[in-house]
């Protein structure tokens, strides 16, 4: 098996290089970065070295099966014997000793994988002397200090400090150890950036000087692109200075460019260490599969941290451990490697460590249905940066990610398993292995994306769509007409509601429409709070219509002053395979504001309906679950994540509150029959029925997760 694995693994991989790499050298073997399963970060702080337990380390990276491990070796602060004037070496570092090679090397005696960490963001005093053009500035021209410790510089990202200074670093690191890739911190800068060499090299490349504070200021969207290909060619760069000197290692980027952009990586680690805020307890998981949208099958590491996070960034913290496994389980049935992110290697607090180690066991027994070929979604949500980039802007996170965050919400409440899409890949390959792709709101799209889209519809596919989707092109600018009319066979009136009150929508159970299940009852729900304008263009069916604002105080006046209008608030076309849902409202942003649970309702139906076959993966059972699927090589894997907590929507869980009993119906591969069915967690055989293609499991009770697999 493994030997196999890795023949396949090594084609796949090899083929998968740039075309760049492959003629300048040889095929390397990618293959350890998909073999690696589990992934652990010590980052060394500068007076660790002498001070810190290695043989400690090495027996925990050898309990938790550690298949690879990063380790800090140089930028801020060098922990290896650098020759490179500037790069400050750890002042806790005695002369002849190599604490990063030291323990690099004993990593990989232990068989590990090891990639170097770098952080470039920021120089020592001296450094900022010899080199003011290293140094960022700000607005008013002046050398920035360091945000946290001023008496740091912080380094401009797109100047000679990291193609020249940074470059000769990742070489020389390269050059003396055996590493698989070198990661980098912090290396896109931080805010525009107005030194020199940013000045002139945009101007050259623009015409323009580099643009001000205001996000409506014109020049903003020229940079951002000029900065992600400056970014990208920075990356270029750096890949092929680490790679002359050691064949098969890779720049691996700490928040690449941009999410499209990331998928020139053939391996990505990306760092969302715990909640901030109110952060739902999906969070992580979705990241997921936002990545995965763009890297495909190639392998993604999700790097948790064990501590408490927040603006105040307490480092040496721990947080309870419940917390910590419901993070990075999430983060794992949703197709992350998990990689734990421990800063200083003196531990102030321990309890982490039990907790880590717990759950990576667990991975470690369970790796083979972990792996993960394929989702088996058939639903995905579009996620669009253009949309948050130049329709959010500074308001992106009201206009953009509170829309597709209660789209996410009503689709996992409804337990359909779903994946994202990213807007740049809305081809044949990477959209019609789903039946339906739902669009929350995503307002900027090119025309080629709208005849992409349109083209998915006439292949067989399904739209849901809501609010003012495709109602500006790419560069944010408004659209006089929907660039998906002829798919929505609506037109925009001109007019968008910015605050609906006291609006319903009324639902009209005599077209007996598959919409209103389970709302029988109700005559009226409460409407979204925004709305655009619209005018059919063909006959619809009219299961939901208009009640129009009336005056919510005084309360004498609360009532309808019209009747109920005929006025649709969902434009709904069967064309046969394919279905349209169009939502004039802004119904997943109100979802997420107010979370009214006929909302919910309304949104799993439009979903099933618009899907229009059986889902993959159905359960009965109470509570709130994320429910994944994957195909594996010979078996299927359904992860049961409970999400069920008192504490769940911001996220610190104290403890798990079991739910249960579920019945799961999985369908079968064409033609295949189950072999084998396990619950991984429980570690019990349930019972299980196969009636017509369906298997039929009962999973007594869910604590934390529950894996169910099913060897085909
Ligand atoms: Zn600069």
């Amino acid at each position: 098996m493994r030997r196999r694995e890795f023949l396949a693994g090594a084609a796949g991989a090899a083929t998968a290089l740039r075309s760049r790499a492959r003629a300048a050298e040889p095929a390397v073997d990618a293959a350890p970065f998909d073999r690696a399963m589990r992934w652990g970060q010590l980052a060394f702080v500068e007076n660790d070295p002498g001070r810190y337990d290695r043989d400690f380390w090495l027996d925990y990276f050898r309990r938790t099966h550690l298949d690879a491990v990063t380790l800090s070796a140089g930028g801020v602060v060098a922990f290896y014997p650098t020759k490179i004037p500037f790069h400050h070496r750890s002042a806790w570092m005695k002369e002849g000793t190599d604490p990063f090679g030291d323990l690099a090397g004993a990593c990989r005696r232990l068989g590990m994988l090891v990639v170097a960490r770098v952080d470039p963001h920021a120089v020592y005093p001296d450094a900022g002397e010899a080199h003011p053009e290293w140094i960022a500035a700000g607005e008013d021209g002046k050398p920035r200090r360091h945000w946290a410790n001023p008496e740091l510089w912080v380094t401009c990202a797109l100047g000679p400090y990291n193609f020249g200074h940074v470059t000769e670093i990742l070489r020389e690191i390269a050059a003396l150890y055996d590493v698989r890739g070198i990661f980098a911190n912090r290396w896109a800068g931080h805010g525009t950036c107005y030194c020199e060499s940013c000045r002139r090299n945009f101007k050259a490349a623009s015409g323009s000087d580099l643009p001000g504070p205001r996000p409506d200021d014109p020049v903003r969207r020229p940079y951002l692109l000029w900065r992600r290909q400056r970014l990208l060619e920075l990356w270029d760069v750096w890949d092929a200075a680490i790679r002359e000197v050691r064949p098969g290692a890779y720049f691996i980027p700490n928040g690449p460019p941009g999410l499209e952009s990331a998928r020139r990586a053939e391996f990505l680690a990306v760092d969302q260490q715990a909640r901030r805020g109110l952060t739902p307890p999906w969070a992580f998981g979705r990241s997921a599969k936002q990545y995965r949208a763009v890297m495909g099958r190639k392998p993604v590491a999700g790097l948790f941290s064990v501590g408490v996070e927040e603006p105040y960034r307490w480092k040496d913290s721990v947080q309870a451990g419940p917390e910590v496994r419901i993070w990075a389980l999430d983060g794992i049935a949703n197709g992350f490697r998990p990689w734990f992110v421990k800063f200083s290697a003196v531990l102030y607090d321990r309890r982490w460590l039990k907790t880590v180690e717990d759950l990576y066991s667990w991975h470690h027994r369970n790796e083979r249905y972990l792996r993960n070929e394929a989702p088996i979604a058939r639903v995905a949500l579009v996620y669009s940066e253009q949309t948050r980039d130049f329709y959010g802007k500074d308001e992106a996170e009201a206009k953009v990610e509170d829309h597709v965050k209660g789209m996410y919400q009503a689709l996992l409440e409804a337990r359909v398993p779903f994946e994202m899409v990213h807007d740049a890949l809305l081809d044949a390959d990477h959209v019609d292995r789903f039946k339906l792709l739902v669009l929350p709101n995503v307002a900027a799209l090119s025309d080629e994306q709208c005849r992409r889209l349109a083209e998915y519809v006439t292949r067989g596919g399904s739209l849901l769509a809501t609010f003012e989707t495709s109602l500006y092109d790419e560069t944010g600018a408004p659209r006089k007409e929907f660039g998906l009319r002829d798919v929505f066979q609506v037109s925009f009136e001109g007019r968008v509601d910015r605050r609906v009150q006291n609006s319903y929508l009324a639902l009209n159970h005599e077209t007996r429409h598959p919409l209103l299940a389970g709302l029988e009852d109700a005559p009226r729900i409460i409407n979204s709070a925004q709305r655009v304008h619209v005018r059919p263009l063909a006959g619809f069916p009219s299961p939901v219509t208009l009640i129009p604002s009336y005056p919510d105080l005084p309360m004498e006046h609360v009532f309808p002053r019209v009747p109920p209008t005929d006025e649709r608030q969902v434009y709904l076309r069967d064309l046969g395979r394919s279905r349209v849902v169009y939502f004039p409202g802004d119904i997943d942003r109100t979802f997420w504001e107010v979370l009214a649970a006929d909302h919910a309702k309304l949104l799993a139906n439009a979903v099933d309906w618009a899907t229009n076959e059986e889902r993959p993966v159905a359960m009965t059972g109470p509570g709130l679950l994320d429910v994944t699927a994957w195909r594996q090589k010979e078996s299927l894997t359904v992860h049961l994540v409970n999400l069920t907590n008192p504490m769940t929507m911001k996220g610190p869980f104290r403890e798990f509150v079991p739910v249960g009993p579920f019945t799961v119906k999985l369908r079968l591969p064409e033609g295949r029959r189950p072999r084998r069915v396990q619950l991984l967690v429980a570690g019990t055989v349930p019972r299980a029925e196969e009636e017509a293609g369906v298997l039929v499991v009962t999973v007594p009770s869910v604590s934390d997760h529950e894996v169910l697999a099913v060897d085909v």
